[in-house]
């Protein structure tokens, strides 16, 4: 390196706002370039150690953020890590509000090369990447106008609980597939923006029957899907007829109080050796008796023969 590298190297590292500190094997600061000094208020002219550096600036609050009350003890361990590998980089925060990734550089002899960069705004684009993901994971599972689960949600939990259950013979549950009746002409009797008074109603109303472990979805238009797990075809069905008469009691549009809306349900119990599409189209099938035999109604998927009061690992 000539020496006019040498006057470059000198005049670039006072400029730089990276922070660059050099400490001896004492511990004592030989060199320190502006960056550094501003950011530990260390004069040109001074060589505190370590240590000095840390307890003043704790002391008028600025420097470093010491997470303990015990600066003293907390000094006297960090001295018993500081140096003793080649290398090692750590997350520092400044009580001026920014983070740094400090580096700390160590030679035979002992004497160490701090060097410090300003990763404020990296955190906070990590931040707000996290935040980006977290809102459009979130819009990627939820139904826009309810809320709840939207169809994409639903069905990969209606896998996991088919998966559940064919993995677990003690498992076991049905799932029902939930219509309003005759939406369409809510929709063209009152308009769309009624209609969908009604969906969000539907959506409140079903909160009251929807356990942890169950998933409540909306599955397209008008229809919905309540996936309920550990739970029998007629316990299924008990709750679907008390949603029922919940649902026929809403009055949900305000400025129309004598309406009132119904839906029908077709209930399917988990079989083994379903898929998710087996289940769903059992379910299905119910739902088209229920609307067939006059709507407002559960309509349960049996078999001819079939006791569906029976849990699976209770069958003979
Ligand atoms: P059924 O009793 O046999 O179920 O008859 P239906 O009228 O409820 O069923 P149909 O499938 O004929 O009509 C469903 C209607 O739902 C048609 C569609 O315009 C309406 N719809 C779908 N999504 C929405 C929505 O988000 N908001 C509103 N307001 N209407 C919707
Ligand atoms: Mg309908
Ligand atoms: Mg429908």
């Amino acid at each position: 390196m000539t020496g006019d590298h040498i006057k470059t190297l000198m005049g670039l590292q006072a400029q730089t706002p990276v922070l660059m500190a050099l400490y001896d094997q004492h511990d004592r600061l030989q060199f320190a370039n502006e960056a550094f000094r501003t950011a530990y208020f260390v004069d040109a002219e001074e060589t505190p150690t370590w240590a000095d550096i840390m307890r003043r600036n704790h002391a008028a609050g600025r420097g470093t953020v010491l997470s303990t009350n015990d600066v003293e003890g907390w000094i006297a361990s960090t001295i018993h890590r500081r140096g003793k590998v080649p290398f090692r980089a750590m997350e520092t925060d400044l009580h001026d509000g920014r983070w740094l990734w400090m580096t700390e550089t160590v030679d035979a002899r002992g004497y160490m090369l701090c060097v410090a960069v300003d990763i404020t705004t990296v955190r906070v684009e990590e931040r707000a990447l996290r935040q980006d993901r977290d809102f459009a994971l979130r819009a990627s599972q939820v139904d826009e106008l309810t809320n709840v689960p939207n169809r994409r949600h639903t069905m990969g939990r209606l896998g996991e609980f088919i998966a559940n259950c064919a993995q677990n013979p003690h498992m076991w549950g049905c799932v029902a597939i939930i219509d309003i009746d005759y939406f369409k002409a809510i929709n063209d009797r009152y308009g769309h923006h009624q209609g969908d008074e009604v969906l969000l109603d539907f959506a409140r109303q079903m909160q009251e029957f929807v356990r942890r472990s169950d998933c409540f979805g909306r599955i397209g238009g008008e229809e919905f899907m309540l996936i309920l797990p550990d739970t029998t075809i007629s316990e299924g069905n008990m709750i679907l007829d008390r949603l029922l008469d919940k649902v026929r009691s809403a009055r949900p549009l305000a400025s129309i109080p004598e309406f009132y809306y119904t839906c029908s349900v077709g209930l399917a119990e988990y079989r083994e050796g379903d898929g998710v599409k087996d289940i769903y189209a059992r379910a299905d099938e119910a739902l088209y008796l229920a609307k067939r035999d006059g709507r407002d109604r559960v309509k349960r998927y049996t078999l001819p023969g079939s006791d569906p009061e029976l849990r699976p690992d209770q069958a003979p």
